[in-house]
């Protein structure tokens, strides 16, 4: 990996990219690609490793939306030409996303959404009974009525992506080095000011992150921004997981598991949980554990797989837990695009959606910036007007 770190970040840019995360490599990698002279300022000793190294990797196609399916699908054509592109292995597993329900109202639901993605050209999402299920994934449980299927969606590292675009971006990074303020004079930006000293330049990108609020506060913006704690429960080792099964998704309770390492990655995203301010470290809560693996628990991922009973009753599995925060807006779309501020630019809030979201997002942003598309046809321009929706927690 052929990454450029700097010690000091230079006196003056065109671009200054606030935040090393998987956003911000995906937001030098298209400022490369568009020529513009960019520098990347990371607070954290090393790129990508806030958020981005906690998420479970997850992309998909199968959305509720034809808007959303069609950015994703920009970023999935960028994965899986990664490696023979540019030469860095991302980790991709096209292995599928196996969404499961036990409840005899989801039947229709589910044939409803296949049928719309279907219209949308996304031909390939199977509806499985639950006999048709258990043919293809035997150790699907007995209570799971109906799944949809899409083996064209999967997952990757990460981290491996975020510092591969950073990588083939060629862009320069300084790490240790925290934005304190984002100077603005007369309504225009002039620079950012660093506790590595200042750095002078007309265009800034805020892709902070959980922080991104509390970045642009220092230019005096108030965002539609919350943030919400979001974890992930680690198995390294257990070896009564196929490391060929796809992502597989308790549509009733969206708890979730998918094969990593020589175990699995397990989920749930839970609706109750309260918005917290933007923490580093995310403090984790071991109650997870117990929710998750319990086949009492009322959201166990024994529901759809009880195979996973084998980890609540052989107490010598090792386990860990990690959290991390979804920077949410309030329609879970994210903010892409200028602010009231000459020369400031969003890229966050990608409500749990940011590692597949953001290469696409990320060209739409340098688009806007180098007026290669107009302002006004862009959707999800940070002043639009929010239309509360269901969220998509996975
Ligand atoms: C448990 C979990 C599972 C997830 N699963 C998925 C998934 O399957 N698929 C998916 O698409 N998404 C998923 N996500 C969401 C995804 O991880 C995020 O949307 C994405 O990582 C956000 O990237 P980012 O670059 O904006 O944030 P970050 O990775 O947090 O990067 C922001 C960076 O900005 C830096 N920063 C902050 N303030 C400053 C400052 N003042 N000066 C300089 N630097 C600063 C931070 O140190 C940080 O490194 C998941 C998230 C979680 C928590």
């Amino acid at each position: 990996m052929d990454l450029r770190e700097l010690d000091e970040p230079p006196r003056s840019a065109d671009l200054v990219i606030i935040g090393a995360g998987v956003v911000g490599a995906a937001t030098a990698f298209h400022a490369a690609r568009a020529g513009l002279d960019c520098i990347l300022l990371e607070r954290r000793p090393l790129p990508a490793t806030l958020t981005t190294p906690r998420a479970t990797g997850g992309f998909r196609l199968q959305f509720d939306n034809r808007e959303e399916m069609e950015l994703v699908s920009e970023s999935v054509e960028l994965f899986l030409g990664f490696n023979s592109t540019h030469g860095h292995d991302i980790g991709i597993r096209q292995q599928g996303y196996l969404w499961c329900t036990m409840d005899e109202a989801g039947i229709p639901r589910q044939q409803g959404l296949v049928e719309m993605q279907h219209g949308w050209g996304l031909t390939d999402v199977e509806l499985l009974t639950g006999d048709e299920t258990r043919a293809r994934f035997p150790w699907v449980g007995e209570r799971v009525l109906q799944a949809r299927f899409r083996q064209g969606d999967g997952f990757l590292d990460p981290r491996a992506l975020a510092l591969g675009m950073l990588s083939v971006s060629r862009t320069p990074f300084v790490a240790g080095c925290e934005v304190s303020e984002v100077v603005v004079d007369s309504g225009c930006v002039r620079g950012v000011r660093t506790n590595k000293g200042e750095v002078a330049c007309e265009q800034v990108v805020i892709a902070a992150g959980p922080f991104s609020g509390t970045v642009a506060a220092t230019a005096g913006l108030e965002l539609p921004l919350y943030t919400v704690r979001r974890q992930k429960l680690i198995f390294a080792n257990a070896p009564f997981v196929p490391q060929d099964s796809p992502m597989v998704i308790d549509e009733e309770t969206g708890a979730h598991w998918r094969p990593a390492l020589d175990g699995a990655f397990l989920l749930h995203t839970d609706a109750d949980e309260p918005a917290s301010p933007a923490a580093d470290p995310v403090p984790v809560d071991h109650g997870l554990h117990r929710r998750l693996i319990d086949p009492d628990s009322p959201v166990s991922i024994c529901r759809v797989t009880p195979f996973w009973e084998r980890a609540w009753t052989d107490g010598s599995l090792e386990w860990d837990i990690v959290a991390g925060q979804y920077t949410m807006t309030p329609d879970h779309r994210p903010l892409i695009g200028p602010t009231d501020i000459e020369g400031l630019w969003l890229n966050c809030g990608y409500s749990g959606h940011g590692v597949m979201g953001s290469p696409a997002c990320s060209r739409v942003l340098i688009d806007l910036i180098c007026g290669q598309s107009p302002l006004d046809g862009n959707q999800l321009a940070p002043d639009r007007e929010f239309i509360e929706r269901e969220i998509s927690s996975i």
